[in-house]
């Protein structure tokens, strides 16, 4: 049976030719200089995406001067080492207890356990945001977890399935698990933090130390905290979380921080689940969430979106409302391919992010290869994200923000204009672009949900009342 929103969303995409976009799978539907274009409403939303040809990537890379990421210099990290990012973070300390005891809108008692509450798998069992991970890690163990007891017996026969059967198996166990999309990619050894930096405050108290690719039997740790990839392991299932549109609408204040903590709870259980089917398919298995390695080009390489102004992943269906996780392995899988709809030229255009950020954190001029400073990689091409100024606006609120996802016109629930207004930010066309920014401020998207509201409605109305 097909619903009013379901007819209304076909008859205007109907009307704009684009009727591919009601079938049910990513099927494709055309060509560009040798590219296929794809539809999928599963996948995809109401986006026509184009994949690239074998080997072709949708960003631009600087090979002389790109290097492996150095985890120490992650802003998360920098708290605990780099006394000016330390120190201007600090003068904050204890703003949640006075926010507390103000009730003030958005920080309220409500908010902070909701969020706290969000928070718990990860912070029980997985990695925290950010600087946390390794084999220590909880859910995140590079070892085995226990598993269905079929240690040394052969690798699963899957002579009786296709390569794209044996991939599919995988994604939509990642699916089961939780995720909300998954993409398989080739692993690119760049991708692999230089160092790991873990936040510990056992003892000994920090773990500083290589992160390295050999020709070694399994994962390893080694005495001094050098982890070690085993070459073998060549593919990565990269997993994308949805948080909650309503949650996210209301940014910045408790709700959204609220959706940021689920997405990392739900990331550490699927992530670890993944792992373990994996492993119990006779294949070893390292489940990571912000650790190990940078997961927006892992992400971009195995076709689930691409890098936005914002600095994160913009998803066709989701836009950047996503969280990110990744499940490196020796399991042969064939990968996707990266995809792209517009979101540089469409960046290009847009600016919103920048002009919505409180920390002024987001570049509103040209991408450019030069990092801002040690917390951007040199050598790939973006609007590189100021990210000292970033945390220090979290560090004055005691809650995470992010007006930068609220705000983009990437974001959207699914809907007839959400799904038409986002196909035709792909057609590349830059006055088009521009009527659709027009559009979208119009509608009212993007624009703040009071956080007391978000409890007292069924479910928030995106287009204007
Ligand atoms: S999270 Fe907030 S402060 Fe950070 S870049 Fe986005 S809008 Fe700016
Ligand atoms: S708000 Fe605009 S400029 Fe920023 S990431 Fe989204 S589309 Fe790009």
């Amino acid at each position: 049976m097909t619903n009013a929103r379901e007819m209304n969303r076909r008859g205007f995409l109907g009307r704009l030719g684009l009727t591919a976009l009601s079938l049910p799978a990513a099927a494709v539907v055309g060509k560009i200089d040798g590219d296929e274009v794809l539809a999928s409403p599963v996948e995809y939303g109401g986006f026509l995406v184009r994949r690239a040809q074998d080997g072709d990537l949708p960003y631009e890379i600087d090979e002389s001067v790109l290097s492996r990421f150095d985890q120490r210099n992650e802003v998360f990290s920098r708290e605990m080492w780099d006394r000016e990012v330390f120190e201007s973070e600090s003068r904050f300390d204890g703003v949640e207890e006075e926010n507390i005891m103000t009730n003030k809108p958005g920080y309220t008692r409500l908010d902070y356990a909701f969020m706290s509450a969000a928070w718990t798998i990860a912070g029980a069992f997985g990695s925290g945001a950010g600087a946390i991970g390794g084999s220590n890690g909880g859910l995140y163990s590079w070892q085995p977890l226990g598993g269905p007891g079929m240690d040394g017996m052969p690798p699963w026969d899957a002579s009786d399935w296709t390569p794209e059967e044996v991939a599919q198996i995988v994604k939509k166990a990642a699916l089961f698990f939780g995720a909300s999309l998954s993409g398989i990619a080739e692993l690119d050894q760049r991708w692999i933090y230089s160092h790991r930096f873990t936040k510990d405050f056992s003892d000994p108290p920090e773990i500083y130390a290589p992160i390295l690719v050999e020709d070694v039997e399994s994962p390893e740790e080694r005495d001094d905290g050098t982890l070690v990839i085993p070459e073998s392991m060549r593919n990565v299932v990269v997993l994308a979380f949805e948080m909650d549109f309503d949650a996210i609408a209301t940014y910045p204040g408790g709700p959204g921080a609220a959706a940021t903590g689920n997405g990392y709870s739900r990331m550490t259980f699927t992530a670890a689940c993944l792992a373990e089917f994996i492993r119990g398919l006779g294949y070893q298995a390292i489940p990571c969430g912000n650790c190990t390695g940078l997961s927006i080009p892992m992400a971009v390489d195995a076709g689930l979106g691409e890098l936005g102004r914002l600095g994160m992943l913009i998803t066709p269906k989701y836009g950047p409302r996503v969280r990110l996780a990744k499940v490196i392995t020796d399991m042969p899988l064939l990968p996707d391919r990266p995809v792209s709809f517009g979101v540089t030229e469409f960046c290009e255009a847009c600016g919103r992010c920048a002009d919505d950020c409180p920390g002024e954190a987001i570049s509103k001029g040209e991408r450019t290869y030069d990092p801002i400073d040690i917390s951007n990689s040199p050598g790939i091409l973006r609007w590189p994200v100021n990210h000292p100024r970033c945390h220090l606006v979290w560090a004055q609120t005691g809650l995470d923000c992010a007006n930068c996802i609220r705000v983009c016109p990437f974001n959207k629930p699914e809907g007839w204009l959400h799904d038409a207004t986002r196909a035709l930010i792909g057609a590349d066309n830059i006055t088009m672009d521009q009527v659709m920014l027009k559009l979208d401020e119009a509608s009212g998207y993007g624009e703040q949900l009071e956080p007391r509201r978000y409890w007292k409605k069924d479910r928030f109305v995106h287009i204007k009342d």
